[in-house]
Order: C-alpha cells, then structure tokens, then sequence
C-alpha cells in the first residue's frame, strides 16, 4: 500500500494509526508551547487532531470541531509532504499559532454549523480572507515568530527547535524551559 504521508515533523507531532486513518496530535511541548501562543487552552490544545485533508486549498488549514475539547485541524497536503512544509516544524508552529485561535472564535458558537455561516459571511462581507477574526488570528502566528525571534537572538539561533527536539530533556523538562521563555523575554 502507499504511504500517504510521506513526512511530518517528529519533534512536534505524535502520529496515531496507519494509512488513510493516519492522524497526529501535539507532543506535550509543542501543545504547551502553541497553548502560550495562542492563549487557547492546554488541554483543548492536547486534544486537537490534525489530518491531511485532500479538498483543502493549497498551504491552507481548517480548523473546526463539534465540541471545543475536540477540535480537529484538516490540512493541505503540502503539509506532508516532505518537498514542501513536510519536514519543516516551525511553519507548523507558526500555522498552527493561527487556527489555535480559531478555537476561541469556535467557543463563542453553541453550533458549529452558525461557527462556518459566521466564517462563510464574514468572507463574502470582506470581499476577502482578509477579516477581523482572521487578523486576528495572524497575531498568534506574528507572536510565535517573536518568541522565535527573542529566543534564538539570546540563546543562539536554532534553540527553539533544538530544544523541542533534544532526545535528552524529558516533556517536562522542555516544558519548564518554554515555560522561562515565556515569563522572562514574551
Ligand atoms: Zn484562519
């Protein structure tokens, strides 16, 4: 059988199942992490399900859910694909530093059906993508590259994924480094 998903970036990503029922959740510190960045909630973020969607646009993602504690993130298939974002966690980090905070738009909404009319009217009353909710959302991405940005400026570049992704420091040990940078440089 082929291999669906030809990459996904290890160092943020937990994988559950095979094949077309292929799905990924955050590790505990990249959940941690994007849950600081985004101002969504640690275990709403833990629980995110992410999966390779073929009918989304092209470098887009979609993040919708019935129920807020089970939100589920469908995404392009450059996603996973090892030529284009496949290998790459940081433009993970900063896409997933979006949709998290579509979470808090999703909660505002009793029904996830009025959660898409809002989203399908606030595109067609904009004439474009380019709406408050998802400028909004782009804070979350323009936050994470500062972190990036402060982090890999004092401690050297590549810190940030480095320490996401040492084999030496435990979950909770990562966490308690991001939890630093976070109290003294954000
Ligand atoms: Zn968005």
């Amino acid at each position: 059988m082929k291999e669906i998903f030809k990459a996904y970036p290890d160092a943020i990503l937990n994988r559950h199942g095979r094949g077309r029922r292929q799905s990924f959740t955050f590790r505990l510190p990249a959940a941690y992490l994007l849950s600081r960045i985004s101002g969504t909630d640690f275990d709403k973020v833990r629980a995110v399900r992410m999966t390779k969607a073929w009918w989304v646009y092209p470098w887009y993602a979609i993040t919708l859910g019935r129920h807020t504690d089970s939100m589920h993130i469908y995404m392009s298939k450059a996603y996973f694909d090892s030529r284009k974002l496949g290998n790459n966690a940081e433009a993970w980090l900063a896409q997933m530093s979006h949709e998290l905070i579509h979470i808090q738009h999703r909660e505002v909404f009793s029904n996830q059906l009025f959660y898409i009319l809002s989203f399908a009217w606030d595109y067609i009353r904009h004439f474009s993508h380019d709406t408050p909710r998802e400028r909004e959302a782009d804070q979350g991405t323009e936050r994470f590259y500062e972190l990036r940005r402060r982090v890999n400026h004092i401690f050297g570049n590549g810190t940030l994924m480095r320490t996401l992704n040492s084999p030496s420091l435990s979950d909770d040990e990562k966490i308690e480094i991001i939890k630093g940078w976070f109290d003294n440089l954000l």
